[in-house]
């Protein structure tokens, strides 16, 4: 048997957005809104590195963002967050984007890695499944449905001894507030059905010594070795950039951390699923989730709909803005029309042409000058 990659989940458009309440329309409203619905491009926008270097601003764009809003902040062109990271709710994440940024920014138009996962609850619904990463990964899933979902450092926490380097490891780790007997009994006598790498795992060691205990046994970590549970990855980046002037190593570099040792103590090679960019099945969801961004905008009471406008509606083009030509560029590419790609030099890519391996159909400096080709060429001012 073979390890996969490739990605099983079809495109979902789970779209969760809220509703546009703007009643009664008045004209320059209904210009508006007739604009953003008659819309032929849409964009999407990488965050790391694009948008960001960790938490601050890059490249303007907050001016950048701005213009693609009215004089009144509301939404002008549809576009998306199309990012790899993750590791906390759309919800918490378009707040922080918000205020960073300082523009309106809806949670539906955060699409993460993990996002996707969401399509999995019917499978996993009231099955043990451990969430691993940084940030808060349970809460991630507790909000997409799953009932029954446990992060990996308080899943470690039941397991005396299971991290044997614990005693030399420095920082220290809030005591879960469920934490109690009856719970520690009822998690390690409980298979794990599915575990879900939801962001970047913070304490490699632990973490590649816990889950290989749990993937080996078939779920129940000092048994004797069983069938690998289902495992799954939010993104498979190999590195990315952040603060530091060089790449960080990714969740891909995680991964493949572990596929090395499990291939070497377990009988058959690890199985995994990996989500993300460049999966052109992510781009086709991201589409489907700008048209149902376009639809929010028109869908609320029915005088403020725009009939036949929204309904099979096209884009022309989408406008994919990202930094790694590997991932951004290269899903794009591979997504086909209406995609059209644009790579910026305030990431991973820094060189003065084109990428030779992924090139784009459009190199700028920064998401600033990619927003301003976008509007030129789509004859907006
Ligand atoms: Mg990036």
């Amino acid at each position: 048997m073979r390890p996969f990659r490739a990605v099983a989940a079809a495109a979902s458009g789970s779209f969760r957005g809220g509703r546009n309440r703007i009643s009664p329309l008045g004209p320059a409203s209904f210009r508006r809104l007739a604009s953003l619905a008659s819309s032929s491009f849409g964009v999407a926008f990488d965050i790391d590195g694009v948008i960001l270097l960790a938490h601050s601003p890059v490249g303007g764009s907050p001016r950048a963002l701005r213009r693609l809003h009215d004089d009144s902040g509301r939404l002008k062109i549809p576009y998306v967050f199309l990012t790899n990271g993750g590791g906390y709710p759309e919800s918490k994440r378009a707040m922080e984007l918000r205020r960073v940024l300082g523009v309106n920014i809806l949670p539906s138009q955060v699409i993460q890695g993990h996002s996707p996962f969401k399509d999995l609850v019917d499978r996993f619904e009231n099955d043990l499944v451990v969430s691993v990463g940084k940030g808060d990964p349970a809460t991630v899933m507790s909000e997409y449905g799953f009932k029954n979902v446990i992060s990996i450092d308080e899943y470690a926490s039941y397991f005396d001894n299971i991290d044997p380097l614990e005693p030399f490891k420095k920082w220290t780790t809030e005591p879960s507030s469920d934490h109690d007997s009856r719970r520690k009994v009822d998690v390690c006598s409980q298979r794990v059905k599915a575990v879900f790498v939801m962001s970047d795992p913070v304490d490699w060691s632990r973490d590649v010594q816990v889950l290989c205990d749990i993937l080996r046994t078939g779920g129940l970590p000092g048994k004797e070795i069983g069938e690998q549970p289902p495992l799954y990855f939010a993104s498979d980046d190999l590195e990315y950039q952040a603060k530091f002037p060089a790449e960080r190593l990714g969740m891909g570099a995680f991964r493949i951390a572990l596929e090395a040792i499990f291939n070497r103590i377990h009988p058959s090679p690890l199985m995994y699923t990996s989500y993300g960019k460049p999966n052109p099945f992510v781009f086709n969801n991201a589409e489907v989730i700008l048209k149902h961004l376009v639809a929010s905008f028109t869908s609320g009471s029915p005088q403020n709909r725009i009939p036949g406008i929204v309904r099979n509606h096209k884009f022309k083009t989408i406008y994919m803005v990202g930094d790694n030509p590997k991932v951004d560029i290269r899903g794009a590419r591979e997504a086909g029309a209406p995609w059209f790609s644009i790579l910026t030099r305030t990431g991973v890519f820094k060189e003065r042409g084109n990428c030779a391996e992924f090139p784009a159909d459009m190199v700028v400096d920064t998401v600033e000058d990619a927003v301003d080709f976008i509007l030129k060429r789509e004859c907006i001012s």
